[in-house]
């Protein structure tokens, strides 16, 4: 309730009606799961002790928003609904185009808050970075005093078997039902951060070394703000230390604040790009012609059986808990994409599932990216034996996670296939690693370096693009790129 503009705003208005609209409709989407209302109810029920401590009660309705909308304000005369600017799915979206036609025509206000930097209709891209800054350095909204709440009754949380979610394999850890958002930042400002650049990308050291609030922010527990202005404050504060120490801390926080910023960037990117969610973002690449459905391939990936042991042991560690670093994600999915040939939509389905901290502007503008689609990214193949000689060099995240490997000594555990007699029942390689990823590399190429291909980009980097790298290759002539915009529709 800390930074929530939409509850500040209103409480200081009269008396409110806090609401929460659990939809159905929304749980039977595919790209939402059982591990996602585990998450959920968790804290749902912490916010409900929240308004409790204000004595005040938190009302949960469930149904459709629409007509639970309607019903409310009918019953209680309300004048104007408070809440965040949503940016989540396509179904989010239809859902508010709907209120917000019927909010027009029933003479309702409605005010929606920027709920993080993304801007609502944002016109051009330029400047975005300066207007993201500005956002978070503003007041950070202070938790209602008082709260003078309308009297109305819940309804009961369904159970997931109810909306037909099923058990998923997501085993919640230790401090799941305890772990409050602020109590993880701190944790990461003052002690787990120190070396948080050099250890992000090592499965076992990021899973203490980053800051692991991506699923607070995804369900708005904590704002970005907030986490913005604390790592500010922290950074101040260590300005007094010395040696490496000093460095660490300011390679930290520099490179954590970066991803904040990114975490916009790439939302902001769905909300300025609503196709991304489900067509290629360069067009071009629709004659790559990968695999769309469930092949045996695309199964053996989803279990962690392809016989590379550092995509198996990442695959199966996500099904566990819910969470994996940045490469590892993208191992995964450049893996499925190039070395498997596979669609990235079934991928992202199935990636979508199991992140804990889903969030689709990030999710699906970095599966394409992973995917080589965007048509504006450097192409990353990313070598997974490599990968975990790099990052798993004893092969201890490996041995934990695909115990059928126990027994392969560490000079051959990224590439146990060369000690057959000791495989067990693990499986060999699915696909010959270099000549598949050879193969999708010149497939992946031969349609980005077409010229109309290059054209085409730049007017997809005018409208989604990072303003802070490639500037100069993608504007060399702002003529041409007017063209080029009004032939290009996205
Ligand atoms: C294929 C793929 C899919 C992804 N899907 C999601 C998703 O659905 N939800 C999600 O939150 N992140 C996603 N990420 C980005 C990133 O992997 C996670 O944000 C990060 O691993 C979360 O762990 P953390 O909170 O400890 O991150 P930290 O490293 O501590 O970063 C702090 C915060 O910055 C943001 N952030 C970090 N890295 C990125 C990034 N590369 N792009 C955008 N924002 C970033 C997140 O909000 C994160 O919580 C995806 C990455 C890939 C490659």
């Amino acid at each position: 309730m800390l930074d929530h503009e939409p509850l500040s705003v209103a409480a200081e208005a009269g008396q409110i009606l806090p609401l929460y609209i659990l939809e159905p409709c929304l749980w039977n989407q595919p790209d939402v799961s059982y591990r996602h209302y585990i998450h959920l109810r968790h804290y749902l029920s912490q916010l409900e002790a929240m308004f409790e401590r204000k004595r005040c009660k938190l009302i949960i309705k469930v149904g459709d928003a629409l007509t639970i909308l309607r019903s409310l304000v009918s019953k209680h005369n309300i004048e104007r609904i408070y809440s965040h600017h949503e940016t989540w799915n396509k179904f989010t979206r239809n859902r508010d185009k709907t209120i917000r036609e019927w909010v027009a025509e029933n003479s309702v206000d409605w005010i929606e808050c920027q709920q993080n930097g993304v801007v609502k209709n944002l016109k051009c891209r330029d400047g975005w970075s300066t207007l993201w800054h500005n956002y978070m350095r503003k007041k950070i909204y202070e938790v209602p005093k008082k709260i003078h709440g309308i009297s109305e009754d819940s309804d009961k949380l369904p159970s997931p078997q109810d909306l037909n979610l099923e058990f998923d394999g997501f085993k919640p850890n230790r401090d799941f039902g305890t772990t409050e958002p602020e109590i993880v930042l701190k944790s990461f400002l003052h002690e787990r951060g120190e070396n948080y650049q050099r250890e992000m990308s090592g499965p076992l050291l990021s899973e203490k070394s980053c800051s692991r609030l991506s699923t607070h922010i995804a369900y708005g527990t904590i704002s970005i703000r907030t986490i913005f202005q604390k790592t500010e404050e922290q950074a101040q504060k260590n300005k007094g230390l010395f040696g490496s120490t000093k460095r660490n801390w300011q390679a930290s926080y520099n490179s954590f604040q970066k991803r904040l910023r990114w975490h916009c960037h790439f939302i902001q990117k769905l909300e300025d790009l609503k196709s991304i969610e489900w067509k290629n973002i360069h067009p071009v690449y629709n004659k790559l012609k990968r695999e769309t459905s469930h092949s045996k391939n695309f199964e053996r990936w989803m279990r962690g059986e392809t016989g590379f042991p550092f995509v198996d042991a990442c695959m199966r560690s996500l099904i566990s808990t819910g969470w994996i670093n940045f490469r590892m994600r993208a191992m995964l999915v450049s893996f499925a994409s190039y070395n498997l040939w596979i669609d990235w939509r079934p991928t992202s389905l199935y990636l979508a599932n199991l992140f804990s901290d889903y969030e689709p502007g990030i999710h699906y503008s970095q599966v394409q990216m992973q995917s080589g689609t965007t048509g504006i990214n450097t192409i990353r193949i990313y070598n997974p034996i490599k990968q975990g000689l790099e990052h798993d060099p004893q092969g201890k995240f490996i041995k934990k996670w695909v115990p059928e490997l126990r027994d392969i000594p560490v000079a051959n555990i990224h590439t146990p296939w060369e000690t057959p007699e000791l495989l067990g029942n693990y499986p060999k390689p699915i696909v010959d690693e270099k000549r598949s990823r050879v193969s999708a590399s010149s497939r992946i190429y031969e349609l980005k370096n077409l010229k109309t291909a290059r054209y085409q980009a730049e007017a997809i980097w005018k409208k989604i693009g990072s303003r802070r790298t490639s500037e100069n290759d993608y504007l060399k002539s702002k003529k041409k790129h007017a063209v080029l915009q009004k032939e290009f529709e996205f």
